[in-house]
């Protein structure tokens, strides 16, 4: 199988109070599972099974028509739930805080304060009607940093003409239901105020460095 269902870097009950394990056992052993069983049923018999996901995803306009769509969806799943594992961190034990180093002053450059980028970050996900993410990217033609948000499973790196915005994402929220349902029901501002207490910032200074070294 092409892909697998990644281990979680920390126990179901670990991102507590934020996100309860519940939803974290639902949403990582239940709809994860199903984009990464999906995505290799997709790929079953195409010659794209042994690209990696996030390569994959780049380049739906060269898989066969009816590819297309189960893989923007499912590969797309894929990929974002397994950066959105990676960029939480059990409250105080990694995650929450604030951005320092390199991150903090391009945050700064971007948006002028980590306050500022917050607030736009939040506005991102709040606004996104429906099921989709927030994400945060490296521009690398700008050199800058930008919020923007995608629909569903899509994800920037299918690029602006497919996801409605491009660059590498280095940070993404999950605003699908499924991800805050449980305990937060329709509060979805809740959520996302909570959210930024499991943000692990080492993490995702970690990806914008490879981003800005092309990988
Ligand atoms: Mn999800």
């Amino acid at each position: 199988m092409p892909y697998t269902l990644p281990t979680l870097p920390y126990a179901l009950n670990a991102l507590e109070p934020v996100i309860d394990a519940k939803t974290m056992e639902i949403h990582s052993q239940k709809h994860h599972a199903a984009y990464v069983n999906n995505a290799n049923k997709a790929l079953e018999g195409t010659p794209f099974a042994d690209l990696p996901a996030e390569q994959l995803i780049t380049r739906l306009n060269d898989l066969p028509a009816d590819k297309k769509g189960p893989l923007r969806n499912n590969a797309g799943g894929h990929v974002n739930h397994s950066m959105f594992w990676q960029i939480m961190a059990p409250p105080g034990k990694g995650g929450g805080g604030e951005p320092t180093g390199d991150l903090a002053a391009a945050i700064n450059a971007a948006f002028g304060s980590f306050a500022a980028f917050k607030e736009q970050f939040a506005a991102a996900a709040t606004s996104r009607f429906g099921s989709g993410w927030a994400w945060l990217c490296w521009h690398a033609g700008e050199g800058k940093l930008k919020v923007c948000s995608t629909a569903n499973q899509d994800n920037p790196l299918m690029g602006e003409a497919i996801a409605g915005c491009g660059g590498t994402p280095i940070l993404g929220l999950d605003v699908w239901e499924h991800a805050y349902y449980l305990h937060y029901q329709n509060r979805r501002p809740d959520y996302i105020t909570a959210w930024w207490g499991v943000v692990n910032w080492p993490k995702v200074a970690e990806l914008l460095t490879a981003a800005k070294a092309g990988k």
